[in-house]
């Protein structure tokens, strides 16, 4: 049997990181064994769906690389609707479903009557039997389906177990409304039998719904499918997750600099483990990855663990691919300020080349930008007030002075530089941090870079000097 997982993304708004998890799970499954992967857009709900939540989560599903095997055309759940009503009738045809005929008042006083007497409240079924001729003519009516009344209904799931509920507790859920329309629970089923889905790995939040789906499906005499329900993520509080706890969109994680392969690695470990594996391949999680080890209870979201595995897959990435990362994620202002072209070659050039240096620290792309945006920034650079402070009138005796000990280093190697510049500094009777300081400051702008004789190595003679120049002048 080939196996056939899907992701019906209900379009009404942005990605969010917990059902991109979802996507994951079921992608990395099917991937596993060889199988196919679905997606489904469920947008019958049309006041909520919009084109530009659809538009996310495509966009996001491509991010994080997780490819769709019905790619051909986008599957949209509102396009199959007549199919999911001519279940309904078939249902009704043969006696699994009826017509119900009560009036919205009259499932008020039901329900009221029910809440009064301390009774469950759900439909009773007081037109599950009635003759076709108690009809009243021409009244809207719902189709519901005519639901076992006794055994039990069991759901056997990869993650929660056997878990039995009895019959007598359901009651005959709609099947279409009175508008004529197909209810979700009846849609859902329809779609996930007619793309053959074998695999039903989803949200622990649709847990419930899973009785009744397999009601629908035992009165069409479809097969179940297996089912694992995922728990959801919690904030790092174990409170429910908000906004402040990473329930952002996926896009929101790119914007912020994340790596998809870093997400999606992280996605990963929230709820399935292997070992005390953390950094796991993306080819390693296809090889690995099963129902048996989504852990049971709830993850929690932790942006220190996404850092962490966010700085790893920064720092094994190509320096010439992250450099173009950095380059595109390097804002705007830094963009308008630095005028036409700042990313030219010579800019990229620069940051390829002090990659290694830079990416040791930076937890993730933003925070990679703002460190190397120095290397980019057309002269002069604006200091921060770290630099600042260093740049007293001290200090730039001691710049001017490098100077010609700079203009007189040869072959311009971080080695070179070092060696001239500590000669220099214990022959005047100072200490190496007394040059290396204004010299950082001067040629970064800040107080804080990587190491400084690189860097000058980097940005080439003339525009060290340059630099220094900017900074004796007082050109910036
Ligand atoms: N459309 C549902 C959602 O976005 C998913 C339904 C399902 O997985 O069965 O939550």
């Amino acid at each position: 049997m080939t196996v056939v997982t899907r992701f019906p993304p209900s379009p009404t708004g942005f990605l969010h990181i917990g059902s991109a998890r979802t996507a994951l799970f079921n992608w990395l499954y099917a991937r596993h064994h060889n199988g196919v992967f679905l997606l489904r857009i469920e947008d019958t709900d049309k006041a909520r769906s919009t084109q530009a939540a659809i538009d996310a989560i495509v966009d996001g599903m491509k991010w994080l690389g997780l490819n769709w095997d019905n790619n051909q055309e986008l599957y949209l759940q509102s396009k199959h609707i007549a199919r999911h009503t001519e279940i309904a009738l078939e249902m009704l045809a043969n006696g699994n479903a009826y017509k119900c005929y009560c009036s919205q008042q009259e499932l008020e006083e039901m329900r009221s009557h029910q809440k009064a007497n301390g009774l469950p409240m759900r439909y009773d079924g007081r037109w599950r039997d009635r003759d076709a001729s108690d009809a009243p003519a021409g009244a809207p009516f719902v189709v519901r389906l005519k639901a076992p009344q006794t055994g039990e209904t069991v759901v056997k799931d990869h993650v929660r177990g056997e878990v039995t509920v009895q019959n007598s507790q359901l009651d005959d859920m709609v099947l279409l409304r009175s508008d004529g329309s197909p209810t979700y629970m009846l849609s859902v089923v329809v779609d996930d039998h007619d793309m053959g889905v074998n695999h039903v790995i989803r949200g622990d939040d649709h847990f419930t719904n899973t009785f009744r789906q397999i009601q629908i499906l035992k009165a069409m005499n479809w097969p179940v499918p297996e089912y694992a329900h995922i728990p959801l993520i919690h904030g790092s509080d174990g409170q429910k997750m908000s906004k402040r706890h990473g329930a952002l969109g996926v896009d929101e994680y790119r914007k912020m600099g994340y790596l998809p392969d870093a997400v999606r690695n992280y996605l990963l470990r929230l709820g399935w483990s292997h070992g005390d594996d953390e950094v796991i391949s993306t080819q390693q999680a296809i090889e690995w990855f099963n129902l048996e080890h989504i852990v049971s209870s709830p993850a929690k979201f932790d942006y220190v663990k996404l850092d962490s595995v966010n700085s790893h897959y920064m720092r094994e990435m190509d320096d010439t691919k992250l450099s173009r990362a950095v380059a595109g994620m390097m804002d705007d202002t830094a963009l308008s300020r630095a005028a036409a072209g700042m990313i030219n070659d010579t800019a990229l050039s620069r940051l390829v080349q002090g990659m290694p240096g830079l990416k040791q620290r930076a937890k993730n792309l933003k925070e990679l930008a703002d460190s190397a945006l120095f290397y980019v920034l057309p002269r002069p650079l604006p200091l921060n007030d770290g630099a600042k402070k260093i740049l007293t009138a001290d200090a730039k005796a001691m710049l001017r002075l490098l100077r010609g000990v700079i203009d007189s280093v040869t072959d311009f190697s971080a080695y070179n530089i070092e060696t001239a510049v500590k000669e220099y500094a214990i022959a005047q009777g100072k200490k190496l941090g007394d040059a290396a300081q204004p010299l950082r400051a001067a040629l970064s702008g800040s107080n804080v870079s990587p190491p400084v004789f690189e860097v000058a190595s980097i940005l080439g003679k003339t525009e060290t000097l340059a630099r220094i120049n900017d900074v004796l002048s007082d050109n910036v």
